[in-house]
């Protein structure tokens, strides 16, 4: 491609009359006066009023920004204790003791941006840039099912050697890769923000969540971190891009800030402030997830290490747990980024969804290649995924590689409508049961299976329902005798 064409594909990207309709009177739903103020007003909060507050949580209600402030200030480790609880309450209420598994896949790092804190940023010349054919990404593919994965994220840097075109064939070639008893059920995406016509080409390829995530909720901030003349400088384009991708049908979208770019707390008010301009536009459909990536070192980035606003251990596990009570229905995604003994503390107050056997240079599940210079970042938990599955039975947790709801149209309004009645767990826990079976079967160690096979039993007897375990029953039967790919 000519610098020319280079550059105009660049200025081609934005395109200002999709921003400008979301905006009310040129403003946009972050409003920091609000924020700033309700922190301000709620920093001494009774333990009454907070325990009233973790009481309404419990009721799967979305709290609102003055409710939220408060237990963002609350001082009192008792209190933070409770609020741990409630967490867990809520996450097993909705959702039940499942964890839905699935792995990254870096597809390109080729990136137009220059984002201080990212490790493909344009200037960094210590990254070696990829971008994977498609007989690559088959390769790719049939790395990770052999692992036994069933869920995807494939990440793309922005560039136009990875546009929507591109991104809608590695799609296509990860659904259409099959290995022995296993393949890609759903492919969620994480890539720059596009207009309503190319999420539209997304949304036919039949893409699951879409994932952006704002970075940083800060105005200012985000200037300072996004260096001007470049696509990802304009805030609204990337504020408003997911309320393009439910404009243009993709119902399903995933918010996130990057923790460590500014205040924390801040951040946790800006992600619910987006949940509700999300709800309010879109008939009550807010981000399926919310993911809570924190800066992790990078090669040849030292902002990484530098920033003022790192987040310690202990403030990120009370910033999840907020989350997890300010917005109970939605699926909270907490990645490898973190360290095993984080996760595995982290993921009581409430995460619903973990990767794991993840690795995160471009072509390196096939190469098993850890090369730090092909990652964005550098990982913390480097567990395989058949360790992970392990871990998480030896806390109770059975893994879940369900696809389900995406594939019997749950998406969007149905999916929210049912999780806010607290009701998903009656369609997720079989689907968990009947995937958790499959991967013992066909991937799981020996080791594993004896550790992990005795949760088939104990939620097959926790279903509510008989006339549902009855059928879940005859279907594991049916998978125990070869079939695949049963679900509710
Ligand atoms: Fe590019 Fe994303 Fe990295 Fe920014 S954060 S430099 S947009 S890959």
């Amino acid at each position: 491609m000519s610098s020319v064409s280079y550059q105009e594909w660049i200025d081609s990207v934005v395109k200002p009359e999709q921003i400008e309709k979301y905006l009310n009177q040129g403003r946009d739903f972050v409003n920091e006066e609000l924020i700033n103020q309700a922190l301000l007003a709620n920093r001494q909060p009774s333990k009454t009023r907070l325990r009233e507050i973790m009481a309404k949580a419990l009721e799967l209600q979305r709290l609102d920004p003055d409710e939220t402030a408060a237990l963002l200030n609350c001082q009192d480790e008792e209190i933070w204790e409770e609020m741990y609880q409630v967490g867990y309450q809520i996450k097993e209420k909705v959702y039940g003791r499942r964890i839905v598994t699935f792995a990254p896949l870096y597809v390109s790092n080729y990136c137009v941006n220059n984002c201080v804190y990212c490790g493909y940023r344009k200037s960094n010349k210590e990254t070696v840039r990829h971008r994977l054919t498609l007989d690559q990404v088959e390769a790719e593919i049939k790395a990770l099912v052999q692992q036994g994965h069933k869920r995807l994220i494939m990440v793309y840097g922005e560039h136009p050697l990875s546009d929507v075109h591109y991104i809608a064939d590695t799609i296509a070639c990860a659904y259409n890769t099959k290995v022995g008893n296993g393949e890609i059920r759903r492919v969620n995406v994480n890539a720059a923000p596009m207009s309503v016509e190319d999420l539209k080409i997304l949304r036919d390829v039949g893409i699951g969540t879409f994932q952006v995530f704002q970075e940083t909720y800060h105005h200012k901030s985000y200037q300072r971190l996004h260096p001007k003349g470049t696509i990802k400088a304009n805030y609204h384009w990337r504020l408003y891009s997911l309320h393009r991708c439910l404009e243009a049908g993709v119902d399903d979208v995933g918010i996130g800030a990057l923790f460590g770019l500014y205040n924390w707390k801040f951040e946790v008010m800006g992600l619910l402030l987006h949940t509700i301009d999300l709800e309010e536009k879109f008939g009550g459909v807010g981000p399926h997830t919310i993911s809570v990536p924190r800066i992790q070192p990078a090669v040849n980035t030292p902002f990484t290490k530098n920033s003022r606003y790192l987040v310690d251990d202990d403030s990120f596990k009370k910033l999840v747990t907020v989350i997890r009570l300010s917005v109970p229905y939605t699926g909270l995604i907490l990645t490898a980024r973190e360290r095993a003994e984080v996760r595995n503390d982290v993921i009581k107050v409430g995460v619903t969804q973990l990767d794991a056997g993840s690795n995160i240079g471009v072509g390196s599940y096939s190469e098993n290649n850890l090369d730090y210079t092909r990652q964005q970042f550098i990982l913390g938990d480097n567990r395989t995924l058949d360790e992970m599955i392990r871990d998480l039975a030896k806390m109770g947790f059975i893994t879940s590689f369900c696809t389900a709801d995406y594939r019997c149209g749950r998406t969007g309004e149905c999916f929210m409508s049912i999780t806010k009645q607290g009701k998903i767990h009656n369609l997720c826990m079989p689907n968990a049961i009947l995937t958790f079976k499959e991967y013992l079967l066909d991937y799981a160690s020996p080791e594993t299976k004896t550790e992990a096979s005795y949760l088939i039993d104990k939620e097959l007897d926790a279903l509510p329902n008989e006339h549902v375990r009855e059928k879940v029953k005859s279907m594991l039967e049916r998978i125990e005798a070869g079939e695949r790919d049963l679900f509710l």
